[in-house]
């Protein structure tokens, strides 16, 4: 497990799969942990890092959305305060995600030291600029659908730390699993949080955090063009090379095609209305 960003509160973890991120925020008030994945070591890394950081505070473990590789860690931090949205506390087919994290772990032969389970959820998030207050510390939770139904991301407002879940990745276009519109109206969302929390840190779930405000606002600006140029292309029923090239610049385009594929898909299906 390599620490891609770290300072004195705030420790990104980056795996070694699908360059997936897990963020520790560390006060003298609390500690927020967020999707720790992937591997045994990796969350094995993790585990120390907090235990580093423990001086009594109380630990939140949130879960930015239901996918299996942002939960997959849950039992791992047995002493932390489960947080997620309504929708992932509430959603069907929990199974058949427990059922992917197994295949994974069969398929890798990967022993885990704790039960594989869905997460329990104790603060169940609502509505946005859901607030959670600890000393000086505290942490704002935005439900954020469009990736997946039930996607949330955070703020941590002494830090202006943004946590985004599955969005504004610098190594993945919208992965648009839930809906293309609601997607439009996250990355709304996350704009005006970034302008009106002064964000400093922006950690995405894949790939690399960023502290440039310029490159913050190409990914918002990247996200929203590929969303309105794939909706044209399905509506023209004609095919633009520029998305194509777009789609061919990101370094491992050729899994990337195939969720450019789901992502035709999916817009075909909801311009049939
Ligand atoms: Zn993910």
């Amino acid at each position: 497990m390599s620490v891609q960003y770290e300072d004195q509160q705030v420790t990104v973890f980056q795996s070694a799969l699908h360059q997936t991120t897990s963020t520790v925020v560390a006060t003298d008030d609390m500690i927020l942990i967020v999707d720790p994945a992937w591997l045994p070591e990796e969350i094995a890394a993790i585990q120390e890092h907090v235990k580093s950081k423990d001086k009594g505070q109380r630990q939140y473990l949130l879960f930015t959305h239901s996918d299996f590789d942002h939960i997959l860690g849950w039992n791992a931090f047995p002493e932390a305060v489960t947080i997620a949205s309504r929708g992932f506390a509430a959603r069907s087919g929990k199974e058949e995600t427990i059922q992917e994290i197994k295949d994974f772990d069969d398929h890798y032969y990967i022993q885990r030291p704790y039960i594989i389970d869905y997460p329990a959820i104790d603060i169940i998030i609502d509505y946005d600029e859901q607030t959670i207050e600890m000393g000086n510390t505290s942490v704002s939770f935005y439900l954020a659908p469009g990736h997946q139904a039930d996607g949330v991301f955070a703020v941590v407002h002494e830090l202006h730390t943004l946590i985004a879940g599955d969005y504004l990745s610098d190594v993945e276009f919208p992965f648009i699993h839930h809906n293309s519109e609601a997607y439009e109206r996250t990355i709304d969302k996350l704009e005006q949080v970034l302008s009106q929390k002064n964000i400093g840190l922006l950690v995405p779930g894949h790939g690399k955090s960023t502290a440039n405000v310029n490159e913050m606002r190409d990914r918002i600006e990247d996200s929203r063009w590929y969303i309105q140029v794939l909706r044209d292309e399905v509506r023209q029923k004609e095919k633009f090379e520029v998305l194509q090239a777009f789609v061919d610049s990101f370094l491992f385009s050729r899994y990337l095609g195939e969720e450019h594929e789901n992502n035709k898909a999916q817009m075909k299906e909801e311009e049939k209305g």
